[in-house]
């Protein structure tokens, strides 16, 4: 038997090969078990011998098995780890950087602008009351300027989605008085969809109060800005306009960033050489009224752009919907078409 066992021990490959001998010769039915079983039927005499050479034997399979067990099983492992186990020497795959949407990397730019010119950024709610909204900006109910700009309202009565970031100025006016130099940046809501306007955009507005405020300063605070953001001097122009919380109210144009009125077939300009870029204005005094800043001894300007127009201008976009619409590919791109 001993002859049998080493025999298969030597041919057996596997940790289970070698499970199933230990049941061959000493499971409940093995042939080691029998043996031992069959000694009762030897004379007395020679069971002893016979008990004891069983034994040893038993002992023997028991310890060779453990042995070649324990080998075994430290391949098998060895050979697990190496077909699922990580590789350390191996080069890392890495992730791909993200990168800021171009609405964001525009807003960055705009601020870091202002900044530079000494104002401080302030944010406010986007669920407004109908107070902060339009009240306080010299909008009372009623008023045909309402009409100006559709309105989300909410089921409960006086609450709004802004419908631009005006509020904020009248909040910081409230909060922080006069002198105050800030810039509101945040998103804003109007029933509007076409490929020129999306529901939700962003605008930045700013306001600066202080003592003898001129229209000049106003022009050349913006046509710093312009020229930052666009990263050469454009020509600037103002057109008369009218907003009820500036006094008076422009609209101003800068020249077309694509082909500076040379190209009449210009997709950006649509061949008119102008480009509008924002709304701006003196405060109006009841504005000033509603922030608690004396008219009489204050005054100030305001202007609000639209930041998704910027970006559009920036990158060449004639869809401002494709800023919204998440497409990966076009978002990786820093937004280049
Ligand atoms: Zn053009």
């Amino acid at each position: 038997m001993r002859m049998a066992f080493q025999g298969a021990l030597a041919e057996a490959e596997g940790s289970e090969r070698l499970e199933a001998l230990r049941v061959r010769f000493l499971g409940k039915k093995g042939e080691l078990t029998a043996a031992l079983k069959s000694l009762g039927r030897l004379p007395s005499e020679e069971r002893p011998s016979a008990g004891a050479a069983w034994n040893v034997l038993r002992v023997e399979i028991e310890t060779a098995l453990d042995e070649a067990l324990a080998a075994r099983r430290g391949v098998e492992a060895e050979d697990e780890e190496r077909r699922h186990g990580v590789d350390v020497t191996q080069p890392g795959c890495g992730r791909p950087y993200g990168a800021f949407h171009p609405v964001v990397q525009v807003l960055h730019d705009v601020v870091d602008i202002f900044v530079g010119l000494g104002f401080s950024v302030a944010s406010g709610p986007e669920v407004e009351d109908d107070f902060h909204n339009f009240e306080a900006l010299n909008i009372p109910p009623h008023h045909p300027a309402r009409d100006m700009q559709d309105t989300f309202y909410l089921r409960q009565e006086g609450l709004l989605l802004r419908t631009h970031t005006s509020p904020v100025q009248v909040r910081s006016m409230l909060s922080q008085g006069a002198p105050l130099r800030v810039v509101c940046p945040g998103r804003v809501y109007r029933r509007d969809s076409d490929p020129t306007h999306s529901p939700m955009f962003h605008q930045l507005e700013g306001l600066l109060v202080e003592e003898d405020v001129s229209v000049a300063d106003i022009k050349g605070c913006l046509e710093v800005f312009i020229n930052r953001v666009f990263g050469r001097p454009l020509r600037a122009r103002y057109r008369s306009s009218f907003f009820p919380f500036t006094e008076p109210s422009m609209e101003m144009d800068v020249e077309c960033v694509a082909c500076s009125g040379a190209n009449p077939r210009c997709r950006i300009c649509k061949g008119t050489g102008w480009l509008e870029v924002m709304g701006l204005g003196m405060v109006h005094p009841n504005v000033l009224r509603s922030g608690r800043i004396d008219p009489e001894k204050y005054n100030g300007f305001a202007w609000g752009m639209g930041l998704d127009r910027i970006a559009m201008l920036k990158y060449g976009l004639d869809d401002l919907r494709v800023l919204f619409q998440g497409d990966a590919a076009f978002l990786a791109s820093g937004g280049v078409l």
